[in-house]
């Protein structure tokens, strides 16, 4: 049995999605059922954390394009992987993120 080109990157691309992605989820954690990301860190907070995650309205993909943790001046950039912070509230924040509290970066 012959194996074509295209038959040979597709099994390769199959392989590689399915040897990167554990490797991908174990840099952002375990995946709580709290964090759409799949980012760790919301089981670690305390229910005061997540009160003020929430009372901030975070989410993982932000409604306004233009208005995202990546160019807020409170959003600290991961040292590596996708989970950022927030100097406003504990837990992790993707950089697509945002919340009410967004404000722009000083330029
Ligand atoms: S204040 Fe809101 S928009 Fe800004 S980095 Fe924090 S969570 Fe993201």
């Amino acid at each position: 049995m012959s194996t074509t080109r295209r038959q040979f990157l597709s099994r390769a691309a199959v392989a590689g999605v399915a040897l990167g992605a554990p490797s991908l989820l174990a840099a952002c954690g375990s995946g709580d059922p709290r964090s759409a990301s799949g980012c760790d860190g919301y089981s670690a907070l305390t229910p005061q954390e997540l009160q003020a995650r929430q009372g901030l309205n975070y989410v993982d993909a932000s409604p306004k394009p233009a208005q995202l943790c990546s160019n807020c001046m409170h959003y600290t950039a991961p040292a590596e992987g996708a989970c950022g912070g927030c100097k406003l509230f504990a837990g992790p924040v993707l950089a697509g993120g945002y919340c009410t509290a967004w404000a722009a970066q000083a330029s």
